[in-house]
């Protein structure tokens, strides 16, 4: 793997000021993620992952320090210009799936895709494609009621990855599955980024997610616990691939 660097996290904190309550939900984050690398942040809930995982996918803004994505300083850039940022560089996959509950699989695909300004039938095509790549290539007409929470993560996959992302954030993708259909749903992940050489980053308290990652990142009520290579992890407690 290339040890270029796609995201560096730096002095990063974000309070949440609640009127009389103060939230310090991240404290001092650094953190370097590597192009073509799959990690995973994880820690117990509440401990600060979806934060992070928002500042990462420029959701939301750090209240100090520097989050920087391919080069770009999230943290000077205009909302507009966040938008834009986050509709090129940027897959989100999410726990609730999030597709538009009146259309079917395909039009979940295309209508982002068109919003970025791809042409229709480019796009139709694109989406047949990612469709296919995520096993779906017989469930293109069929709406998100129509389908387990399996098939429609792998929609909601299939859509982060149309638009050739350089970067897939998935927050919980595992946690309204059963078991059998999230380890399915972690394989497909890592599968494809490998793959296609997309960087991954999950934040997941899913401790299945461990064998797929490259890295973990471990966060404790708001700050970095540990951050551990998975070769190493698995030299620790005893598993030997
Ligand atoms: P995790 O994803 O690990 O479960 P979160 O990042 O969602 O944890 O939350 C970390 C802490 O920040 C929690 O104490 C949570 O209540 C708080 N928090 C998260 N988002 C907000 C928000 N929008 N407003 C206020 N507090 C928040
Ligand atoms: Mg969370």
């Amino acid at each position: 793997m290339s040890q270029e660097t796609l995201i560096k996290v730096k002095d990063v904190n974000k309070v949440f000021n609640l009127g009389k309550t103060v939230v310090h939900a991240l404290k001092d984050i650094n953190l370097e993620i590597f192009r073509g690398e799959y990690l995973s942040i994880m820690g117990p809930s509440g401990s600060g992952k979806s934060t992070l995982f928002n500042m990462i996918g420029a959701l939301d803004t750090p209240s100090s320090g520097m989050v920087e994505v391919s080069g770009v300083n999230l943290t000077k850039l205009t909302p507009r210009q966040l938008a834009h940022f986050r509709g090129n560089h940027i897959g989100y996959v999410f726990q609730s799936y999030n597709l538009l509950p009146a259309y079917d699989a395909i039009s979940n695909v295309i209508l982002p895709l068109l919003f970025s300004g791809v042409e229709p039938d480019k796009a139709h095509k694109r989406a047949v494609e990612v469709l296919e790549m995520v096993g779906l290539g017989h469930r293109l007409d069929h709406r998100p009621d129509e389908m387990s929470g399996g098939q429609q993560q792998r929609v909601a996959i299939a859509r982060a990855l149309a638009n050739e992302p350089a970067i897939i954030l998935a927050d919980e993708p595992t946690a309204n599955l059963d078991l059998n259909t999230g380890e399915e749903i972690i394989n497909l992940i890592a599968d494809l980024s490998r793959r296609l050489g997309v960087t991954v980053v999950t934040a997941t308290h899913d401790h299945k997610m461990l064998a797929t990652s490259d890295r973990i990142l471990w966060i404790k009520d708001g700050a970095v616990d540990r951050l551990e290579r998975r070769e190493d992890l698995n030299i620790k407690i005893g598993v030997v691939n």
